[in-house]
């Protein structure tokens, strides 16, 4: 392997230069080449200051992840760090690209940062369950003060060179083009000046001065940061850093650092970090294959997803034709889209134009004829197979050759719609979730025919409109809804038993959800789908609805609520369970969270070693992806399947058998063999 630490001079300045593609990463023998370099800079008497840069798109972007949980290999990126400030001959970091978490971190460690305008800083450790363990969150509040680098620390997302020159984290901004010259040029200009040592340095005080800002930090970001534990230990870091001495701040920060790095919640959001990178893979789709270029597309029915769909593609710069059975419930497809667009413009969040740009880019219609030159059409019209096939053997008449035919049906078998069409290969399930425009997710269902070149292309235009993409087989709710599905039947079955309903709610809460059935059910309106006739009560629905608890709209659904939209749990609504529960003799007994958590959560295993058995899912990450971005499961127990594993699958097993729920014999394998493989 070659070196990829070299050096050369510029006159009296040493140009350490890392080439290590395609990012730069702080390996080994980065590690060891800086350290090296900086040694001899510093044994030469003709170097009077160094600059540090790199070769290829990018400075240092962080640690290298694969050496994450391996036996650590000296030197230590904190001890290389350390030997870098302590010099007395000034140490540039040159930056371009982006200077990410241990990147972010050399540039911290040298005297100056000099940045490129289109290079961006930050430290993105939190996203994957961790706090920056070579002093960044010791050295940066130092620097830019602790009200700064809370946001960087905590939040994660990088920021802009100009931002990051706002509030002193880079000193100068250089030429996007003359990186290397200019970054010599500012450090001959510091020659002989005393060096400026971020662990020196006083910013902190603000947070000494007034340590209210840590509390205010927390609570503004409290949803966010919801059961995570690196954000908080961030908190705790910073905070640190104005109280202890840069030493024991970076003390402090290593304890921090090494409770996360060996707990679940780290291991969790690292197996998400690859699990997301191998969803997008189709194991027999050639990388190659060509793909089908997307530059209009159909949407037919202007409803809550088509509105939606529709959203991504405008967003993204594609032409939408949206068409309709009527004129009124186009006009009102397409006056949602414009409202929801206007309400991102008065949030801030968008321009007054781009609403403009997206909304001129978007076609309604009633006749399919206007859809005949489109890439792409995705039909999301009522969940009726009937209709569906008959949208589709009207697309296949009228729709140009070579075209993609996308259903976003949330259970209907999307070969039999293919069915309806002589272009089965050109047929898939685009499955968006709602809000469409918001939502991750994007389900991609593979036809028993669906071509690769469909399968490629979806994929590719998944990532171009900002999706999460999986596939998926053809089995009822595909990955998704059909793992909820199990999730409903128990929470039916445990209220009907004498589960308090808001303790089923409260027990998915716990765990990390969003939201729980009821909650949500109240959310969206209990009367969605109702027949509207209070004499016919067959389900617990139907009576909450006879009694007008449509849900958080009318103030009263499952709960009752406050003006707040606070919920309480509702007399009447007990009174109506009990009743069905007698009526279908039903003994009632105390539930504990306990048994509620193992009966919702265990059979949504199961169901998902089903649909891994069955070739349904590629892998068990692909499951994984599919429940954190599109159901709200907690990205910090990495998903279903991974958190199954981490409590033991044949914990899974007994806890089914338990409870006198079924078991798959493949899961019953898995768990022998332990784990999903
Ligand atoms: P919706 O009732 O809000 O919208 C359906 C729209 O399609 C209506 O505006 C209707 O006028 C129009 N329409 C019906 N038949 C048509 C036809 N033949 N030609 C043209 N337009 C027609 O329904 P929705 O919630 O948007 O659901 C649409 C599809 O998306 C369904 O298959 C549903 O299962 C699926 N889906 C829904 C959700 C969700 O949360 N709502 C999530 C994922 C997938």
């Amino acid at each position: 392997m070659t070196d990829p630490i070299s050096s050369h001079r510029d006159g009296d300045v040493l140009v350490v230069v890392s080439n290590n593609p395609p990012v730069n990463a702080l390996g080994q023998a980065v590690r060891a080449g800086l350290k090296r370099e900086i040694e001899a800079g510093l044994a030469d008497d003709a170097v009077k200051a160094m600059v540090i840069r790199c070769d290829g798109r990018t400075f240092f972007a962080g640690a290298d992840i694969t050496e994450f949980g391996k036996p650590p290999q000296g030197p230590g990126l904190g001890e290389v760090l350390d030997a870098m400030e302590a010099s007395d001959k000034p140490v540039v970091a040159a930056i371009h690209g982006t200077a990410l978490g241990g990147g972010c971190e050399v540039a911290l460690a040298c005297h100056y940062r000099v940045a490129v305008p289109s290079a961006k800083l930050g430290l993105p450790e939190v996203k994957l369950g961790l706090i920056p363990g070579a002093a960044g969150t010791q050295r940066l509040p130092r620097l830019v003060g602790a009200e700064a680098a809370l946001p960087i620390v905590v939040g994660g997302d990088p920021i802009s060179a100009k931002k990051a020159q706002a509030i002193g984290l880079v000193d100068a901004l250089i030429g996007e083009d003359s990186l290397e010259a200019d970054a010599v040029a500012f450090a001959r200009s510091k020659i002989g000046q005393p060096v400026p040592r971020a662990s020196e340095g006083t910013a902190n005080q603000d947070g000494v001065k007034n340590p209210a800002i840590f509390d205010e930090f927390r609570h503004k970001q409290a949803r966010k940061i919801r059961g995570f534990d690196a954000p908080n230990a961030g908190i705790e870091a910073v905070k640190a850093a104005g109280e202890l001495p840069f030493a024991e701040g970076v003390k402090k920060e290593r304890e921090l650092f090494m409770k996360l790095m060996t707990g679940t919640q780290s291991a969790a959001m690292r197996h998400y970090f690859f699990a997301e990178r191998a969803a997008n893979k189709i194991d027999d789709v050639p990388a190659d294959t060509p793909l089908i270029p997307i530059k209009k597309v159909g949407v037919i029915g202007a409803g809550t997803m088509g509105g939606g769909i529709s959203m991504n593609f405008l967003s993204a710069g594609i032409p939408v034709t949206i068409l309709e059975m009527q004129q009124d419930a186009l006009d009102r497809g397409t006056g949602t889209i414009r409202k929801n667009y206007e309400n991102t413009a008065k949030r801030g969040r968008m321009t007054a134009e781009q609403v403009e740009g997206a909304m001129g880019l978007l076609t309604g219609t009633l006749a399919y004829e206007d859809l005949a030159d489109c890439d792409l059409v995705i039909e999301a019209v009522y969940e009726n197979m009937d209709v569906k096939k008959q949208v589709f053997a009207k697309l296949d008449e009228v729709v140009k050759q070579g075209a993609i035919l996308a259903s976003n049906t949330s259970y209907l078998n999307v070969d039999e719609i293919a069915t309806a069409t002589k272009r089965p290969g050109y047929v898939l399930g685009l499955h968006f979730f709602s809000p469409a425009n918001v939502m991750k997710l994007l389900e991609i269902v593979r036809g028993e025919k669906t071509r690769d070149d469909v399968l490629a292309t979806s994929m590719a235009l998944a990532k171009k409109i900002g999706k999460v993409a999986a596939v998926s087989g053809v089995c009822p709710g595909f990955i998704g809804n059909r793992m909820l599905s199990p999730r409903q039947q128990q929470a039916q079955a445990l209220i009907m038993e004498g589960a308090n309903y808001w303790d089923i709610d409260d027990v998915l809460l716990e765990f990390g959800f969003p939201m729980g059935p009821f909650q949500m059910g109240d959310l969206a309106g209990t009367d969605i789908g109702w027949h509207r006739d209070p004499t016919k009560i067959e389900t617990i629905r139907d009576a909450l609805c006879a009694k007008g608890r449509f849900g958080q709209k009318a103030g009263k659904g499952y709960y009752d609520y406050d003006e707040a939209r606070n919920r309480t749990p509702s007399e009447e609504t007990k009174a109506i369970i009990a009743e069905f529960a007698a009526k279908e003799g039903k003994p009632q007994r105390e539930i504990g969270k306990d048994e509620i958590r193992e009966r919702l959560l265990y059979p949504m295993v199961n169901e998902g070693a089903k649909i891994l058995d069955e070739k349904m899912a590629q892998r068990a990450s692909d499951i994984d992806v599919v429940w954190i971005n599109g159901y709200g499961w907690p990205l910090y127990t990495g998903g279903p399947m991974f958190w199954a594993q981490t409590i033991g699958l044949d914990t899974v097993v007994s806890g089914l058998e338990k409870h006198g729920l079924p078991v798959s014999d493949y899961l019953r394998e898995r768990a022998k063999a332990g784990g999903f493989g």
